[in-house]
């Protein structure tokens, strides 16, 4: 081996910058195992900040009696609420229940009784309210034959940045990461994987070395898998997801909502300071659809407009009150003949060859477990001890900008601290990802001027 192969190796490849390679990433360096992970676009640029923007148990699993998944979920809310506060906040969701719905108000106090239940009552106290109670809290609701509402905590999360603080922890003596750096090639040479990168910036080429290669790709598994030859029969369900940005105006709303669709889906409508955010599509999609710049469609644009209108008839919502949409792919794991919306949310690791590991499925709200399951899978296969729980420890480096910054304009000289110290490489890394898109009014820079304060601290450096 050269020097430069040599500097090249590490123990593990993380493949997949999202919230799990993220969290890989970290349960990994806090066992001082020396770990780079490889990200195509920038870190939690895909699936991992298109998400509903939730820590939550999920109470419309509790339909499908998955109710090991969901105290999992409870546990991992409650640990991320106490250890990153300035990236999640406990909001009162409210669950509007009409005569014509499918979750009747009793059986919502139910569900929400076995929700409280599965958190061991950590859950701040849920309650179920007559009609005239709901329309108190939410004075533009439908009131047509409203019965009430079940109200019950869940987390709100600052998604994208919650995936970068668990890359920024790990940095340092054990690990590294690349972003802007696509997978092209993974094979086998003298007991190694040697993995080929490409520069989705500069076209330019390197190639790593490492004991362990771990695909941490979400649902892009199946279609990269098949690309670089690796023998796996394809396990994902492609399910698209949408969501809208609303102006607030017009939709005055103090609390979050669970609205519960005339094709028994729920959407989840989040005010956000000067926002509301309202979501979410479900849509099969072909196997080998381009899921990497997704779009939402007008077909579900129009869709999560309809549902708001039903609820709030006289707001007035349409696509001028759009700020901005967004979608992304669920990386759902197939179970047999299962519908979509049934498939249970529950994560696998395979090992599709020796030191070779895959993990799909899941949510965010699970990644750490998800993340402890592969690294020990790892562990027990290469007979090393594993002990689980060590990245409940407190992060130790925060992002710059968390969820709520102070009413502050954001300076010059903090976009170039955050250039420096949080590994952006174009304005839309600063901009959507590195600051929080909720708060634009704060930021009097154009992207051209971000851009060119870029080059300058690159050129410094
Ligand atoms: C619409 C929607 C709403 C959701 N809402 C919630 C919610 O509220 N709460 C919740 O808990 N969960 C939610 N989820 C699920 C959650 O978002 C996902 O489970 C999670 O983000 C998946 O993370 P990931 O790291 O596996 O995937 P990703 O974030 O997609 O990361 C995989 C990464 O692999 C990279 N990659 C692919 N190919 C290559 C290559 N060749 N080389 C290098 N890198 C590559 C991609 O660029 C990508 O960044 C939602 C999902 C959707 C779609």
């Amino acid at each position: 081996m050269d020097k430069q192969a040599i500097k090249n190796t590490h123990e593990n490849i993380i493949i997949g910058g999202g919230i799990v390679g993220a969290g890989i990433l970290r349960e990994l360096t806090l066992r001082q195992e020396n770990t780079l992970l490889i990200e195509k676009g920038d870190f939690s640029s895909q699936t991992s900040q298109s998400s509903s923007k939730m820590l939550h148990g999920g109470i419309r699993y509790l339909e499908n009696f998955d109710f090991a998944l969901v105290r999992e979920a409870l546990k991992e809310k409650k640990a991320w609420t106490d250890l990153t506060p300035h990236l999640t906040k406990e909001e009162m969701f409210y669950i509007p229940v009409y005569k014509e719905s499918k979750w009747p108000l009793f059986f919502v106090r139910i569900g929400l009784f076995i929700y409280d239940l599965l958190s061991f009552f950590k859950n701040p106290k849920r309650k179920v309210l007559n009609a005239k109670e709901t329309l108190k809290a939410l004075p533009n609701l439908n009131p047509k034959n409203l019965k009430g509402a079940g109200v019950y905590s869940d987390a709100v999360v600052e998604d994208s940045k919650l995936a970068l603080e668990c890359i920024y922890d790990s940095l340092g003596e054990w690990g590294s990461a690349i972003n802007y750096s696509e997978v092209e090639k993974v094979e086998k040479t003298d007991g190694m994987w040697k993995v080929d990168i490409r520069s989705t910036l500069d076209d330019s080429t390197e190639t790593f070395f490492a004991k362990n290669v771990i695909f941490a790709t979400g649902p892009f598994t199946d279609q990269l898998l098949k690309k670089l030859n690796i023998e796996w029969q394809p396990k994902m369900i492609l399910s698209k997801g949408s969501h809208i940005w609303l102006k607030r105006e017009g939709l005055e709303l103090a609390h979050p909502m669970v609205l519960q669709t005339k094709d028994n889906r729920v959407i989840f409508v989040i005010p956000q300071r000067d926002a509301i955010l309202v979501g979410t599509t479900e849509k099969a999609l072909e196997p080998n659809t381009d899921i990497f710049n997704i779009q939402a469609s007008e077909e579900e644009i129009n869709y999560l407009i309809d549902a708001i209108n039903q609820y709030f008839p006289t707001a007035g919502i349409d696509q001028d009150s759009i700020l901005s949409t967004f979608a992304g792919v669920r990386p759902l794991v197939a179970e047999g003949n299962k519908a979509r919306g049934k498939v249970s949310r529950q994560h696998k690791v395979f090992s599709p060859d020796e030191n070779m590991y895959v993990i799909v499925g899941g949510k965010y709200t699970t990644f750490r477990v998800m993340a402890e399951d592969v690294v020990k899978k790892m562990h027990q296969d290469q007979g090393r001890a594993f002990k689980r729980d060590l990245s409940l420890a407190p992060l130790k480096k925060r992002s710059r900008i968390g969820m709520y910054p102070k009413g502050d304009e954001i300076t010059e000289e903090e976009i170039k601290n955050i250039i420096l110290e949080e590994l952006p490489k174009t304005s839309d890394d600063i901009i959507k990802r590195r600051l929080s898109m909720l708060y634009p009014d704060q930021l009097k820079l154009t992207k051209a001027q971000i851009e060119g304060l870029i080059k300058e601290v690159r050129n410094d450096n």
